[in-house]
């Protein structure tokens, strides 16, 4: 089986929000639960051994557009938030982390040889990563203290827009060009993630945000979870042209299991095939190489192919792709090795940047 580390999860949203109703989020992710994608039984069966868990502020005013009869929607972007209660929620989805790795449910990891040693151990090594720093004023102060609670990895904007950066919304068919880049705070936010050695998400920015990371920052350009635009042309998903400037830093992609992120016509269906997945890859793996591949399933935060299912189905999406002719070698890149290879370039632990 070839073990998994993932660009990107929505768990401790569900746990959270599990735990407002009164569930227990440490027996839901330790003993495991029917409900969602991830816990850790479920993991261990699908061989994900590891991944980005989102701290995100949910947005109570969302209501994805209906399509139209061709199929195309435009979801206007949820209002941006106050910076309280987002700092509430993200303290309280961070004790959830924490009380995790305290209980021995999940490795909080740190490093990436607490990465490979969880991973070796069968314990699901959780990286804490922040979807959206609404949780994080301006002056950056709060990106101090949720560093010491473990944070490794943040996306300045999810799809609606805050103090530093404009979201792309969901939309299609649309070009990411949809709004205003970084901030001033934006700037400074991509200059301090450098200095910490903090990875920089680019899933959900504008176009105009990339583009403003790139220049700016000192890292490998990453999307934790986003596809081709050229086959799927949602506004979430990366041009060519921005898949080409993620190679030329050696950066990574990261596969999003979302069906109307996969899909030529944009719609949500988990009757959706796996081959509109290996489509995805291909393309990436065409334009980019094999090491800027890697996975970024989104569970437990979108509509997944129903013949995946949930993390324990996750192997399905690995023997289609040996199917397809990816060897052992390549596998092991796709799956975890080329994470892990970003992961230490940002947190400094090789030396920074590439290319
Ligand atoms: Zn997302």
């Amino acid at each position: 089986m070839q073990l998994v580390f993932d660009g990107h999860n929505d768990v401790l949203l569900r746990l959270w929000t599990h735990a407002r109703d009164g569930a227990d989020p440490i027996a839901e992710f330790r003993d495991g639960t029917s409900s969602g994608h991830i816990d850790a039984p479920r993991a261990r069966a699908g061989g994900l051994a590891g991944g980005l868990c989102a701290i995100y502020i949910p947005s109570g005013d969302l209501v994805f557009a209906e399509p139209d009869r061709n199929g195309h929607y435009v979801t206007p972007l949820a209002a941006p938030l106050e910076r309280w209660p987002s700092l509430d929620i993200a303290n309280e989805m961070a004790a959830i982390a924490l009380r995790l790795d305290r209980a021995g449910a999940w490795k909080l990891c740190r490093s990436t040889s607490d990465i490979r040693q969880s991973m070796e151990k069968g314990i699901f090594a959780a990286v804490m990563h922040m979807e959206g720093c609404e949780a994080i004023g301006a002056d950056l102060a709060a990106l101090e203290t949720f560093y010491a609670m473990g944070l490794r990895s943040l996306g300045p904007v999810w799809s609606r827009n805050n103090v530093f950066a404009h979201g792309v919304p969901f939309a299609f068919p649309m070009s990411p060009d949809t709004g205003l880049g970084l901030t001033e705070a934006g700037f400074e936010l991509v200059r301090e993630c450098n200095r910490l050695g903090v990875l920089i998400d680019l899933a959900h920015i504008t176009e105009r945000g990339f583009w403003d990371v790139a220049k700016t920052s000192d890292q490998p350009l990453v999307a934790s979870h986003s596809n081709a635009h050229a086959l799927t042309p949602v506004a979430r998903n990366l041009t060519d042209k921005q898949l080409d400037a993620i190679r030329e830093s050696r950066g990574v992609v990261g596969l999003n299991y979302a069906t109307a992120m996969l899909r030529d016509d944009g719609r949500s269906d988990a009757g959706t095939p796996i081959e509109t997945m290996l489509r995805h890859v291909d393309h990436l793996v065409e334009r980019m190489g094999i090491d800027c591949v890697a996975l970024g399933s989104d569970f437990d935060g979108a509509t997944i192919p129903e013949d995946i299912g949930d993390a324990s189905g996750n192997q399905r999406l690995i023997e289609a792709l040996r199917g397809a002719g990816y060897g052992d070698a390549d596998l092991a890149k796709l799956c975890r090795e080329n994470w892990l290879r970003i992961l230490a370039s940002a947190w400094g632990e090789t030396g920074k940047a590439a290319a």
